[in-house]
């Protein structure tokens, strides 16, 4: 067994740390733990859709870090990582603090990526975090009264744009002509075909333009200019949604550390190249031999489960497990009480499928909303397939 001396330090407790530190805790409650996050609060992105729809509210998806650990023996600490001296094991923060680590493990996500098209940051709205959740809900909301329609775009025809174009077509009826930009043939080309075609469908219904094969190239405050067919276009906008993509959130990350298409590269056990005590998870590593995971919360989830246990094996001078991903599959809000699942041979679409994702959902929250958790009991007598989806996924996850 492995004398512990200085603490485990997590940085970045999303959805990769905090499965991290739980399983960790849950595993071996004596370890040290310290999990270090830039923010006061854990953000369940996937639901900040029905936030800006308020069919929840912030409290219910967005619960303080430091009510999750405090009761759990685990120590938290709000700050932002700028530095690691791998040789020293020493974590350097802005506000000066310099901390020691026996292991580390990194998990700072993604940050959107404006791919340098001239005048996104200037003139875009971004869904990515909380901040951008709150700039985009006041600025719509100063359109409510309007009398005319104004012109919305959203670039990036991927789940956040399907699924935030969907929300604001059913919150703002008549207010807003709203069209998603999208580069490639077709919307959602990652994704299940039954939920892209339930996708399609309610785009159609709700009357949203898709502009395929088009990419923007430019964005000013009153004109998005999109290249189609090779001929650029100079549209009228009120409104740009930015959605096109993300990329890893690694300001502290120098030339020590390998990266691959700017991710940190790991092997399958998420040690970092050269720095075995140090490990990688989620959106910000990219693991050698299985490069194209998509960046999803269930990936991230999924990697903090599997290392937790590895890290317990290192403790006890075990050999470390690799890493196996597990399809899950996925689902899609597609507007106010409307989504569409393909999960573990279920397909299920509308307002059963918008509860069930809702429930999966509350069931991975950290510490479960209580107002999501009561509406579970009516659901399950409804719809017996509807408890086995969401036992299934539960479970797995
Ligand atoms: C609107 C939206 C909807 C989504 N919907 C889905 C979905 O339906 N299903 C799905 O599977 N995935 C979904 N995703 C993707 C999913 O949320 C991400 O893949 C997932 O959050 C990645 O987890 P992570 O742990 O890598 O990073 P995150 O969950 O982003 O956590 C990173 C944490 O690191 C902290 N941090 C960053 N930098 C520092 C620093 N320097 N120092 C200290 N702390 C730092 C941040 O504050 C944050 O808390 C969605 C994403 C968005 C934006």
């Amino acid at each position: 067994m492995k004398l512990i001396k200085k603490p485990i330090v997590i940085v970045g407790a999303g959805f990769g740390g905090m499965t991290v530190a739980l399983n960790l805790k849950k595993l071996n409650p004596s370890l040290p733990i310290l999990v270090v996050d830039s923010e006061a609060k854990f953000i369940f992105k996937p639901l900040m859709y029905e936030v800006l729809s308020e069919e929840l509210s912030m409290w219910e998806t967005a619960p303080e870090f430091s009510n999750i650990f405090s009761n759990l023996g685990i120590t938290f600490l709000r700050n932002c990582l700028t530095k690691i001296r791998f040789d020293e094991k020493i974590l350097e923060f802005c506000d000066g603090l310099n901390i020691g680590y026996e292991f580390l493990i990194l998990c700072t996500g993604s940050v959107s990526n404006n791919f340098s098209v001239n005048g996104v940051d200037e003139n875009c709205y971004f869904f990515n975090n909380l901040n951008d959740l709150k700039k985009l809900k006041s600025l719509l909301q100063r359109f409510q009264n309007n009398k005319t329609k104004k012109s919305l775009f959203v670039v990036g025809g991927g789940p956040s744009g399907v699924e935030i174009a969907c929300k604001i077509s059913d919150i703002y009826k008549d207010k807003f002509d709203i069209s998603i930009v999208e580069r490639s043939n077709e919307i959602l080309g990652r994704n299940k075909i039954f939920n892209r075609e339930e996708a399609e469908k309610a785009l159609e219904r709700k009357k949203i333009k898709v502009i395929l094969n088009s990419t923007v190239k430019e964005i000013s405050d009153q004109k998005i200019s999109i290249l189609d067919d090779s001929e650029i276009k100079d549209l009228d906008q009120d409104v740009v949604i930015w959605t096109a993509g993300v990329k890893p959130n690694l300001p502290y990350i120098d030339e020590q550390v390998t990266q691959k298409d700017g991710r940190i590269l790991v092997n399958e056990k998420f040690q970092i190249e050269n720095h075995g005590n140090s490990f990688a998870i989620g959106d910000i590593s990219i693991i050698k031999g299985i490069e194209d995971l998509p960046l999803t919360a269930q990936i991230a989830m999924q990697q903090g489960n599997h290392l937790a246990k590895n890290i317990e094996l290192l403790i006890q001078e075990k050999d470390l497990l690799p890493f196996d991903f597990e399809d899950n599959g996925e689902m899609i809000s597609l507007g106010i009480g409307e989504a569409s699942i393909s999960a573990l041979g279920v397909t299920l679409s509308g307002k059963l499928a918008f509860e069930a994702r809702r429930l999966i959902y509350a069931s991975k929250m950290p510490d479960i909303s209580k107002s999501l958790k009561s509406t579970a009991s009516w659901l399950f007598q409804k719809n017996p397939r509807l408890m086995t989806l969401f036992i299934k996924n539960r479970k797995q996850i």
